[in-house]
This record gives structure tokens, sequence and C-alpha cells, in this order.
């Protein structure tokens, strides 16, 4: 087992279907310990379900709203375990629904802008300053979740692009500013999967159609492909690896124009 011994705090869990859940099945797998996290009491029951499946040795809160709520988790997960830990992973995106809906300039607006860029960006940069000295003691890495739509534009992302964009920044910048404490930083960009937080995004169903259509593989992507890269990024095989966006996405977006596309335009007239 590649990770046996080695601990892990894993946020984002809200479903079976959460890129986080397949994230801790990987962990779990390969025999790391776990500590999850849960935002409300909402979300909780389906963390204590995640907890029992992989043997969590703990399900804490952990609002990243409120620097109150992330500091009295990282107080609980150092009283577990105050020699160190291995890794954290946020696996947590959200902007207002308003937001993710029409136009771009019509929609954005300052209060959906900071909420968005809040949740779904600084709260990485807060996580990562709560966990430092833990993390520094094992050597251990961050890991985040971003989506395409940082880089080019995307139907209805809106915001969430600017907070990807923002997101991905900062795994540059925690990756040279953590580097000499031996923590790596990375994240996956994900292809498009049907979750919670997918659900917000209107037009998301016809999404996953197309990615299938020009993505190389011809397909899309499963929790789990994310979960075993997110093991691997995680792991001490990618020791030498931080700063790194890498793409699971069945190659989508290395394509700028497709056979299929060509093809659908001519059908077009
Ligand atoms: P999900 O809905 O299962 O997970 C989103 C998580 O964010 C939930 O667990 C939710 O509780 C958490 N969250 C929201 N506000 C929070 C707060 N204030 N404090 C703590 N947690 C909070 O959806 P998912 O698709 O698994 O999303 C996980 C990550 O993956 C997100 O960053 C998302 O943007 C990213 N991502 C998703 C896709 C996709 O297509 N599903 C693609 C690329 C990247």
């Amino acid at each position: 087992m590649l990770l046996q011994g080695q601990r892990f705090v894993v946020t984002g869990i809200a479903s079976k279907l959460s890129i986080a859940w397949a994230i801790a099945e990987a962990l779990h797998r390969e025999g790391a310990s776990l500590i999850l996290t849960y935002p409300n009491d909402k979300i909780k029951k389906r963390v204590d379900m995640a907890a029992e499946q992989f043997g969590a040795e703990m399900v804490l809160p952990c609002d990243v709203a409120s620097d109150e709520s992330i500091a009295a988790c990282f107080a609980e997960v150092e009283a577990h375990w105050g020699d160190g830990i291995n890794g954290v992973v946020h696996a947590i995106g959200f902007a207002p629904m308003d937001q993710l809906n029409g136009d771009f300039t019509e929609v954005t607006t300052r209060e959906g802008s900071q909420i968005a860029h809040d949740i779904s960006a600084y709260s990485f940069v807060a996580l990562a300053k709560a966990s430092r000295a833990l993390l520094a003691k094992r050597h251990g890495s961050l890991l985040t979740l971003t989506y395409e739509g940082s880089i080019s534009v995307l139907p209805n992302y809106n915001v969430m692009g600017m907070a990807k964009a923002s997101l991905e920044a900062s795994v540059r910048y925690l990756a040279s500013s953590l580097g000499a404490e031996g923590i790596r930083v990375n994240a996956i960009s994900a292809g498009p999967i049907r979750t919670l937080a997918a659900s917000g995004i209107q037009s998301f169903r016809k999404m996953l159609d197309m990615n299938e259509k020009i993505a190389p593989l011809q397909r899309n992507i499963t929790q789990m492909e994310v979960g075993n890269a997110a093991l691997f990024l995680l792991s001490p095989w990618a020791s030498g690896i931080t700063g790194e966006i890498l793409f699971v996405d069945a190659g989508f977006n290395t394509v700028g124009m497709s056979e299929k596309m060509l093809l659908a335009n001519e059908q077009d007239g």
C-alpha cells in the first residue's frame, strides 16, 4: 500500500458523486488515514457515511467562509495528529446560482464575485495557512480542483472562471512560498463530472455531451480517474512536482478545433 501510515485531511464531500468522495476512496484504498470535514450540519450526515466507508479517524466542521471555523478545525487536527500530516485536499467551490446563468457582463455582480472568489479561491490559501506547520513536519502537499473555464470561455461558467483563474495563480504562489519547507502545492483541472456543484451550471448536461464529442478520448472522465490522479499527486511518486495544474479531462483542453466541429458547422449550413 502506497500511503500506509500517511495522513490526509479531505474537504469537499457533499455526496457519493463528489470528486472528494473518489479522492478519499483512492487514498483509503492505498492505506492512508483520513480526517474528513463538512461545512454545515446539512452536509454532515453524508460526510459521516463517507467516514464510515473509509474508516476516517475524525469528522470535523470546517466552513471555509470563516477563519474561526478553519482555525478550530486545524486545532483539532493538530490535537489528533500533532506530529504532522501528509496532505490536505481542497475540493471546494461555490458561486451564487444567479451568477452561473446568463450573459457574463449582465449577471456578474460585486457581491457574487466576492463570494465566488472567497469560497472557491481564497479558501485554498486559508487552508494552506492553517495547515502549514503540520504539513512541514512531514513534507506534505496541498491539492485543489480547478476547471478549464479558468483559461477558456465556457457557457455560463462566468464568475467561476475568474475564481478558478485566481485559484490556479494561488497554486503557483503557494508552491513558491511553501517550497522551502518541503511542501508541494498542485491542482487537478478535471473535465466535467455530474456533481451537486456542477448541477448549478446551466447547460451542464449539454457541456458533457460536447466534451464527449471533442475530447481525444471521445468520452467523459470518471470521478475515480480524478481520484487516482489525486492519489498520484499526493503520493511520494510526485515528490518532484509542485506548482502544477494537471489536466484530467480526456484531453479536451488540447483541442482547438476537431473534425466533428467542422462537420457540425457544415451541417448547420
Ligand atoms: P460537490 O458539490 O460534490 O463539492 C463541492 C463542495 O464544496 C461541497 O462538498 C460543499 O460542501 C463544499 N463547500 C461549499 N461551500 C463551502 C464552505 N463554505 N466551506 C466548506 N466547504 C464548502 O462538487 P464537485 O464537483 O465534487 O466539486 C469539488 C471541486 O471540484 C470544486 O472546486 C469544483 O469547482 C471542482 N471541479 C468540478 C468539476 C465538475 O465538473 N464537477 C470539474 C472541475 C473542477
